[in-house]
């Protein structure tokens, strides 16, 4: 079943940010912050935003923290609280709990007290920026393993008008494009007769040593 319904703790960039685009994909979202102006800010945005200590068990339960689907700790600095907002969200039975991770040792202690999920937004962002940088084709990628990437690369102008038998990127590489991004729709499980326009999408999967020799030979 798909949370529609969420909690957020701290509504600083991170926490407002994951907010409002819950809200845009349709979900029921209420923010929590200490800070009253946050909450201001967002009381237009969210289905509900509350002035209330998260640290507090008290204003958890008396905003009814436990019937939420997921809850996402979004305070960064403040790491105690943090931790406490995040047991105590555990605590109340919230099913899923996601928590932002401002250094590796905060990460591990929210793993510890059984955080669903633990992220870390300016290390992940850095990374996933370093790739984009070394790579211009690349737009995303998600890890499936150490060693396996799913990668959606922007169709260069060399490659424009061949056939992925042309490109044979299996063949000389080892790694498979599963799908193509069209302007006209998605092609999924290409053939070998299909086509490569400029600026189309590939979604690529292999090993990372085979998709990072796809796109240096494909770089401009
Ligand atoms: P970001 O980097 O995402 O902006 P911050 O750490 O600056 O993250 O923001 C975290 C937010 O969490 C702030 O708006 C702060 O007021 C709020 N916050 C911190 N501690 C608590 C708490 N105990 N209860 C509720 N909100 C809190």
């Amino acid at each position: 079943m798909r949370a529609t319904q969420f909690v957020i703790i701290g509504l600083g960039r991170f926490g407002s940010s994951i907010g409002r685009e819950l809200v845009e994909l349709g979900c029921e979202v209420l923010g929590v912050d200490r800070d009253e102006e946050k909450v201001q800010e967002l009381s237009e945005v969210l289905t509900h935003a509350v002035v209330a200590d998260a640290t507090d068990e008290e204003v958890l339960r008396s905003v009814g923290a436990r019937n939420f689907d997921c809850g996402v700790v979004a305070i960064g600095d403040d790491i105690q609280a943090s931790i406490l907002a995040a047991i105590l969200l555990k605590e109340l039975g919230v099913k899923k709990v996601v928590a932002k991770a401002v250094t590796e040792l905060h990460g591990r202690v929210l793993e510890r007290i059984g955080v669903d999920r633990v992220i870390y937004p300016e290390r992940d962002m850095g990374i996933r920026v370093a790739h984009q940088l070394v790579s211009p084709n690349l737009l995303d990628y998600i890890e499936l393993s150490k060693r396996y990437t799913i990668a959606e690369m922007t169709v260069p102008a060399c490659l424009n008008g061949k056939s992925l038998a042309a490109v044979n990127p299996r063949g000389r590489f080892g790694c498979s494009v599963v799908a193509i991004n069209k302007t006209k729709g998605i092609v999924i499980a290409p053939t070998a007769d299909d086509v490569l326009t400029e600026k189309d999408v590939m979604v690529v999967i292999g090993t990372n040593e085979q998709i990072e020799q796809f796109q240096e030979s494909i770089r401009r």
